[in-house]
Parts: C-alpha cells; structure tokens; sequence
C-alpha cells in the first residue's frame, strides 16, 4: 500500500503542471530530423543514389507530401528537377512548438541537488514540458527558445508514481 503518494496527490501534481504551462503560455519551438521523401517529380537513379536528372511522366496529379503540395514541373533535360534540385528527395523542417517553463537557471552546486539532471554548467538551463513531449526533446536536432537557438544535452521523464514532466537541460549554441 502506497500512503504517501496517493491517486490524488499524483492528480493534483498532473493537473497543477498542466494549468501552470498554460497560464505562463510561454513556447519553445524543436526541431527535429527532416523527413525525407522520395521525389515525384524525377525518376530515381538507384545506382547513383540521386535523381537521374529526368521528369518523371507519371507524376501527373499534384501529391501532398507532410501537408506540402507538390504539383508536376516538366523540365529538360539539361536542367536540375526544380522540385528536388536535382536530389532525388524531398527534405521537410519538422518542428513542434510545446509549452514550458524555465526549471531552474544556475551555474552553482548548490543548486544541483534541485534538479534530478545534475550540475549545469555555463550557458545551460533547464527546462520543464510535459512528458507527452519527451520524444521531441530527445529526438531534436536543436530548440529555439527566445531567439536564441539550444541544443539538448538531457532530457528525462519525471512524475510521482508515473511519468508527468519531461526535464531537460539545454545547452546554448556558441
Ligand atoms: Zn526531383
């Protein structure tokens, strides 16, 4: 029996987090990997490994490739695929706007026993999501926060009985 850490307090804690992002309604923007898609506009060279430089005379009806619509351009020859610039695929941004909260903003020790991550170190802070998000801090490639572009260098679930809050410090790119 768990009397401490009751279905309650695990209640209180999830809605209180989830209110708190919401009233700050403060927004870093990550982005992850670019998708990459196999044009349609050129016929592939799987040799190569690029487009082989022709129109592909399939690609008839407009596709939508991640919410991008991508309609048939003919070209010579001579010329690169207009679509791929002569690539052979098609790369996307992918990036997700989450909400968040600054956990905490220190450089000392004294701090460390604060934050289940650890010591920071100069140009670091910690931010606080949700752990629905945790796959897009893991994941990312880097954060955009205020202007100011991060990389993750941690991000970890946190919780009470189950996982609640995604931490993760982020390092200020040079
Ligand atoms: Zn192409």
């Amino acid at each position: 029996m768990k009397k401490f850490v009751t279905s309650e307090h695990q209640r209180l804690f999830d809605t209180s987090i989830k209110q708190l992002l919401k009233d700050l309604n403060t927004k870093i923007e990550v982005h992850m990997p670019p998708t990459v898609t196999r044009c349609p506009n050129c016929l592939w060279d799987d040799a190569k490994k690029t487009s082989s430089g022709s129109f592909n005379p399939k690609f008839i009806t407009p596709i939508v490739i991640n919410g991008v619509t991508i309609s048939p351009k003919s070209f010579s020859k001579a010329l690169r695929c207009p679509v791929c610039s002569g690539k052979g695929n098609i790369e996307q941004e992918v990036k997700k706007v989450i909400p968040y909260m600054t956990e905490t903003i220190s450089t000392t020790s004294e701090n460390t026993d604060l934050t289940p991550i650890g010591l920071l170190e100069s140009g670091e802070i910690v931010v606080k999501t949700l752990a629905k998000y945790y796959r897009y801090l893991e994941g990312s490639v880097f954060i955009m926060k205020d202007g100011i572009r991060y990389t993750k260098r941690v991000a970890i679930k946190d919780g009470l009985k189950k996982p609640i809050v995604c931490i993760s410090v982020l390092r200020r790119d040079k």
